[in-house]
């Protein structure tokens, strides 16, 4: 199998953008998360959710609610594409943590930095098997 040296990608609207990063700038005591959805590839719609752990160091959706925003993205004939959460404090990429409990290998998994001087202050990975890789963030 052939395989070039090509970095993988992720195709977000500009407005996603803006809204995950003012999200995170609103909950500077606390991880904000949520679930990203669209279609043909393309991230359209941010669907907030419930820190369960209401913790500045890690996230978790409550299993209720994790199932009830998956029902209302099949709902609007979308699919999940990405899930996205902040470090207030620490630099924006995944944490053991994250790793850990990142359970799904096909999702984007979107993390921002509120911090003004953050060099990237939104990044992007693909984690499976125990490791990230960085995607490419297109605006689409
Ligand atoms: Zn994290």
């Amino acid at each position: 199998m052939c395989r070039g040296n090509v970095t993988a990608a992720v195709r977000v609207r500009r407005e996603i953008i803006s809204r995950i990063r003012e999200e995170a700038r609103q909950t500077p005591e606390q991880e904000c998360c949520g679930l990203l959805a669209g279609r043909d590839g393309i991230i359209t719609r941010v669907l907030p959710a419930r820190n369960a752990l209401e913790s500045a160091t890690a996230f978790e959706i409550a299993p209720a609610e994790l199932f009830q925003l998956m029902r209302q993205i099949r709902g609007e004939d979308l699919e999940m594409l990405g899930i996205y959460h902040s470090h207030p404090r620490g630099e924006n990429r995944p944490s053991p943590r994250d790793v850990a409990s990142a359970f799904y290998s096909e999702a984007a998994y979107f993390i921002v930095s509120p911090l003004d001087d953050a060099a990237h202050p939104v990044r992007a990975f693909l984690i499976r098997d125990g490791r990230f890789t960085e995607l490419q963030i297109e605006i689409s």
